[in-house]
């Protein structure tokens, strides 16, 4: 990350490798081990990969309930972004255009005045799209090639390749600043927060959404949860990402479940890593109401992902 504010307990500076990211503490300890033998690829960080359970070594910080990568690969993590591409995900978009639908209406609704958005980690540009069809003046920031270059080409949208803060936005402010399912995957969340803050215009807004690793749907499933992936290397609480903002000098304005939006076939799929779906799921690929059904577009709110507004810390 081409961080410039770097925070004190940043993982490359640390004096341990178990140090915890978010609250600096020592008392961490080994709480999953890691899925697979071979090295990571870029495929492995699709933001469509379904391999649930499958992640790097983590540890659990004693203090705050962070959970973690270990140390060491989180380092090559930006590589294998830029070089990433996800079929995949540039073809979900029908759904996803619906919850930045939604997430634009919630930050409406709690600054109305705004007009100058950044959005970090920003995919195809879905969001830096539907905010400039309102009455924003966005940009977005993404590490992977491919996605940026798709998202210019289909969208005209302004999208720059790279993470955040970036050279070309040095000097510009923003009224509201999103991370939507981005903190679970960069390995220093304080230093990107900090930067965030920095960026803030007068009475701006940061947005995150990430999964909630003490939801009820986590702890039901325990390390099959679905948000266990190799992609995301950092998992929070509410606990912890209390101890974020105020690490990153910011304070929580509101807290939410996050909507999301699915193709009934996109759930149904999923849903047959846990139940015995694979029969159905063949069925409704043939012409029929069943096929019908799988087609349609539902809203889910699992209260798995947590959505929360920061503020500056005046
Ligand atoms: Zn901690």
């Amino acid at each position: 990350m081409n961080s410039s504010v770097k925070p004190s307990n940043a993982p490359e500076e640390s004096a341990s490798a178990g140090q915890c990211w978010i609250c600096g503490s020592e008392r961490t300890v080994p709480w999953k081990s890691r899925s697979f033998e071979r090295p990571l690829q870029p495929e492995d960080l699709r933001i469509t990969d379904s391999h649930y359970g499958a992640t790097l070594a983590l540890r659990r910080c004693s203090e705050c309930g962070f959970i973690f990568a270990a140390a060491g690969e989180v380092q090559s993590l930006l590589r294998l972004y830029e070089q990433l591409n996800d079929p995949d995900y540039v073809a979900s978009e029908d759904t996803r255009v619906l919850q930045m639908r939604w997430l634009l209406a919630r930050i409406r609704k709690e600054r109305p005045a705004a007009r100058s958005l950044l959005d970090i980690g920003a995919g195809t540009g879905l969001l830096v799209r539907e905010a400039r069809s309102l009455v924003f003046e966005a940009v977005g920031v993404e590490p992977s090639r491919s996605l940026v270059e798709a998202a210019i080409k289909n969208r005209q949208v302004e999208l720059l390749q790279g993470t955040f803060p970036h050279l070309r936005l040095a000097g510009r402010t923003f009224d509201v600043i999103t991370l939507v399912d981005v903190i679970e995957h960069v390995s220093d969340p304080v230093g990107l927060l900090r930067s965030c803050a920095a960026a803030l215009a007068a009475d701006g807004i940061v947005l995150v959404v990430t999964p909630d690793v003490r939801s009820l749907a986590a702890r039901l499933l325990g390390k099959r949860w679905w948000h266990f992936r190799v992609a995301h290397v950092g998992y929070f609480s509410r606990n912890s990402l209390d101890a974020l903002a105020a690490a990153a000098g910011l304070r929580s304005l509101r807290r939410f479940r996050a909507q999301w939006f699915f193709r009934v076939e996109y759930l149904a799929e999923r849903l047959a890593h846990y139940l015995p779906l694979g029969a159905v799921n063949r069925r409704a690929r043939r012409p029929g109401m069943l096929g019908r059904l799988y087609q349609r577009i539902v809203p889910v709110n699992l209260h798995d992902s947590t959505a929360i507004i920061f503020a500056k810390i005046l």
